[in-house]
């Protein structure tokens, strides 16, 4: 099977009349239909939708009508408002909900022509590394094997990006690392942007300081045009940032550097072996290699991040309460005993342990012991970032410590376990910089990707894509 178009390569066929809008769409529409019972990727699908988008687009072409992303499928995370579909974020408690708008970055694909497949399966709210913390959907099998994960949150995402032949992006969503993870174990490429450089208006919340939305797509190319129409300022989200940072950059004399801590701290020495490897192949780009050190973010990094996001995430929740959104139950009780009881059916068990240990750590009380001193570690990670981009370009590290796990693996883990595997994903997500993933060599006596993941400095989008791109290239 020959690759499918590249997003680019796509747009301008459509454009010069040689692809047809309605023909691509019912080949994506066949090929979900036959997958998707099989592998679980999108938890909404609905063909006849899929194809009047198709025919619309298809009209106004005839019109004249242009678009950076003309008749390209895109598919959505489930978190991700589409307007009049159901959007449960991966979760039971908003079984039912239709949203009555479109998300910034819904709206803005869709003003650049794109169609929207569907929505993507998630862990629950993003609680979760490996997609199993599903209440809304089943839970997504990896295309390279089924017995594995497609990794979380965004594992419906990623799935389908690796597993489709057609041309299509997707857009996803990472707190700590769910675009970064699974893309990294379906062997596919992805860019999660700067805090802010994506409005999150229409995106459901899990942690608000922490929330980005970004994209994926079988090469860096593909997701960097997807997330070149997202960005931007927003009237609607008081966070977004003006900014739009994607022109090329040369890439001589460029300094990466690898942090030792992280290196030492993935066990597998295969998987290491393939992303040294690549990053050995930067030095044909003129880039030169450096060491630096980050000790605060590894040692700090999880704990820090863990609370963080469950402290917000235990505040955003509280608005499921059986009475505005999806999930309800017949009244009966007072509105504590009604608001327990549609809590206790409704959310998994991983949404209720976080809604347990983050309500504790800010508890007055607890605050300053917990919540405030973890912002307190937030700021001094930060500034080990900064000081190490006062040396270096990029950082670069691999993205994920172990291969895609089996879900036999998965059970046994504690929660404590699970929350480790995040080590390499979390340092950027809650420093808020810009990372992207690459799929790098297959791990030795496996036919699972090894990962690499690139780090920038806040808001230098152009050199992280820009490299990125270039290394994914070099064969
Ligand atoms: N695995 C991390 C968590 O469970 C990150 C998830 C995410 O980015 N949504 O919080």
């Amino acid at each position: 099977m020959t690759a499918p178009l590249s997003v680019k390569d796509f747009v301008s066929g459509i454009q010069g009349g040689e692809i047809s809008v309605v023909e691509n769409a019912s080949h994506i529409i066949k090929e979900i239909e036959k997958r998707n019972p099989e592998y679980n990727h999108f938890n909404l699908f609905d063909a006849k939708n899929v194809l009047q988008q198709a025919e619309r687009i298809e009209k106004e072409i005839k019109k004249g009508r242009k678009g950076k992303l003309l008749g390209v499928p895109v598919s959505v995370k489930d978190c991700i408002c589409v307007k009049g579909v159901e959007s449960r974020a991966g979760a039971k408690i908003l079984s039912g909900y239709k949203p009555v708008f479109d998300a910034t970055a819904v709206r803005k694909v869709r003003e650049e022509g794109a169609i929207i497949l569907g929505k993507t399966v998630q862990d629950e709210f993003g609680f979760g590394t490996f997609s199993v913390n599903v209440t809304a959907g089943k839970i997504p099998l990896n295309p390279l094997d089924k017995q594995r994960s497609c990794g979380g949150s965004s594992g419906g995402a990623a799935g389908f990006t690796a597993l489709t032949q057609h041309t299509h992006a997707a857009l996803a969503e990472s707190t700590g690392g769910s675009i970064a993870a699974p893309a990294a174990f379906c062997g596919v490429s992805s860019i999660t942007p700067t805090y802010g450089l994506v409005s999150r208006y229409g995106l459901m919340d899990y942690a608000s300081s922490l929330d980005k939305i970004g994209s994926m797509g079988k090469t860096i190319e593909d997701a960097s045009l997807l997330l070149q129409v997202i960005s931007g300022k927003d009237a609607m989200d008081g966070t977004s940032l003006d900014s739009k940072p994607f022109g090329k950059e040369n890439m001589k004399g460029i300094a990466i550097g690898l942090p030792k801590e992280f290196f030492s701290a993935v066990k597998n020495d295969k998987l290491v072996s393939e992303v040294r490897k690549k990053i050995d192949s930067a030095k044909e780009l003129g880039a030169k290699i450096v060491d630096v050190s980050l000790p605060l973010n590894a040692e700090y990094g999880i704990a820090a991040y863990y609370l963080i996001a469950m402290s917000e995430a235990s505040t955003n929740l509280a608005k499921y309460c059986g009475m505005r959104y999806g999930f309800e139950k017949p009244l009966s009780g007072t509105f504590n005993e009604y608001f327990s009881d549609v809590r206790s059916e409704a959310f998994g068990t991983e949404a209720k342990r976080r809604i347990l240990l983050g309500t504790f750590a800010r508890m007055s009380g607890f605050r300053d012991a917990h919540y405030l001193r973890a912002m307190k570690a937030r700021t001094k990670l930060i500034n080990e970032f900064k000081s190490a981009f006062k040396k270096v370009d990029l950082i670069a590290l691999p993205s994920m410590p172990i291969v895609a796990p089996k879900f036999s693996e998965i059970e046994k883990l504690t929660p404590l376990e699970h929350y480790a595997m995040d080590i390499c994903t979390v340092p950027p997500n809650l420093c808020g910089l810009p990372h992207s993933t690459i799929p790098v060599g297959k791990v030795k006596g496996t036919d699972l990707p090894s990962s690499l993941m690139l780090i920038a400095d806040h808001l230098q989008e152009s050199k992280l894509v820009s490299f990125s791109s270039a290394l994914e290239g070099l064969k």
